[in-house]
């Protein structure tokens, strides 16, 4: 049996710890047990998988919330329900939106000796009729772009980066190790192949700045809670020819004030009183497109589903709507809440039904009693 240590004490953080220092504390234990720097370390590189395997889960918010509740529990294999915060299949599913917004076929590009940009997340909250039908939205993101000052060489206007003498320009150092050669990052240039004599302004010879981007996002009908659009090449600048990394745009729905949701399905309650239910009636029912009449059939029990067909929210990709379901609800007042006519025909009604009620004095009885 394996023991899976917390995470938090994994990365040595607090568990209130803000994603700043979540992020640090990885990136300092993934560059102190990183399995290039810790070869044929079995213990590092365990280290190193366990130090991944906690970020991965508190660096997302809402698998981190899981975390906070359930435990590795709640976020160790086996099926999640709907959200898709599986890792597997979060991939698959991005791609499906993509494909639908035009983003799509975004597949990293694999083998450039470049250092991708970091992928960046957006929370974005939205309204049950947003969501429903779909809205445009601008983002404003802050993200690592490209130096214009130095067109991403790092150097000031006019100078030009100096090739590694180290490694030749190559970025790796190659040294033997038993009978293997083992590459290493330059040290001389760590890793970046060439030396900045004289860094851009700008940039202080990072190559990139940090920007606030005004990106358009147009969110289609029917996402719903955890559902994620991937916009690709949006997110962080790549380095040294890398590509840039994705944005991904993770939606979260507002709770309705007389809707619930079931993927494409709506459900509201719908009051009804005892004689509309006896007899039957004709109500309204408010949905998402309106207002629509519904037939009621006299013997409705309380409870009772109707469904009306169509009348939910549109399915992802165009593909029809769900339908809407209204639960019928016997609103029973309270005997202060009624007339001296009603409260009589109740009265009445009881005593031919034979169901014993109880008796309510009326103000005159009260009066009696207080002055014989
Ligand atoms: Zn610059
Ligand atoms: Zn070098």
């Amino acid at each position: 049996m394996t023991t899976v240590r917390d995470y938090y004490e994994v990365l040595g953080v607090s568990r209130d710890a803000e994603s700043r220092e979540i992020k640090k504390a990885y990136r300092r234990l993934a560059v102190e047990y990183h399995p290039d720097r810790n070869p044929n370390n079995p213990e590092a590189e365990e280290k190193f998988k366990e130090a991944a395997a906690a970020y991965a889960v508190l660096s997302d918010d809402d698998k981190r919330r899981q975390y906070d509740r359930f435990g590795h529990a709640g976020v160790g294999g086996g099926p999640q329900g709907f959200s898709g915060f599986d890792p597997s299949t979060f991939g698959d599913f991005s791609d499906i939106l993509g494909d639908l917004f035009g983003f799509g076929g975004g597949r990293r590009r694999r083998g450039t000796r470049g250092q991708a940009g970091a992928d960046l997340r957006y929370n974005l909250g939205l309204t049950f009729e947003e969501a429903a039908f779909g809205v445009s939205r601008t983002l404003r993101i802050p993200r690592l772009e490209r130096c214009d000052g130095c067109d991403g060489s790092g150097a000031a206007p006019g100078t030009q980066p100096t090739p590694c003498g180290t490694c030749q320009g190559v970025g790796q150092v190659r040294f033997n190790q038993g009978f293997l050669t083992v590459a290493r990052p330059c040290p001389q240039c760590r890793g970046e192949g060439s030396l900045i004599e004289d860094p851009c302004s700008e940039c202080r010879g990072m190559k990139r700045v940090e920007r606030e981007r005004k990106i358009e996002v147009k969110i289609p009908p029917g996402v719903d809670t955890g559902a994620r659009l991937r916009l690709t090449g949006e997110g962080e600048h790549g380095l040294h020819g890398g590509p840039s990394g994705d944005l991904y745009v993770v939606m979260q729905v507002e709770p309705h004030e007389h809707f619930e949701r079931d993927g494409a399905d709506v459900y509201s309650l719908l009051d009804a009183s005892y004689p509309q239910l006896v007899f039957g009636t004709a109500l309204e029912v408010e949905t998402l497109h309106g207002t629509t009449p519904l037939e009621v059939p006299s013997g409705t029990q309380p409870g009772e589903n109707f469904r009306l067909a169509g009348q939910g929210i549109p399915r992802l990709g165009g593909r029809g709507r769900g339908d809407h379901i209204v639960q019928i609800r016997l609103a029973v007042p309270s005997v202060g809440d009624l007339g001296d006519e009603e409260q009589d025909l109740l009265k009445s009604l009881a005593e031919v039904a034979g169901d014993p009620v109880r008796e309510k004095r009326s103000v005159k009885d009260r009066v009696r009693d207080l002055f014989g």
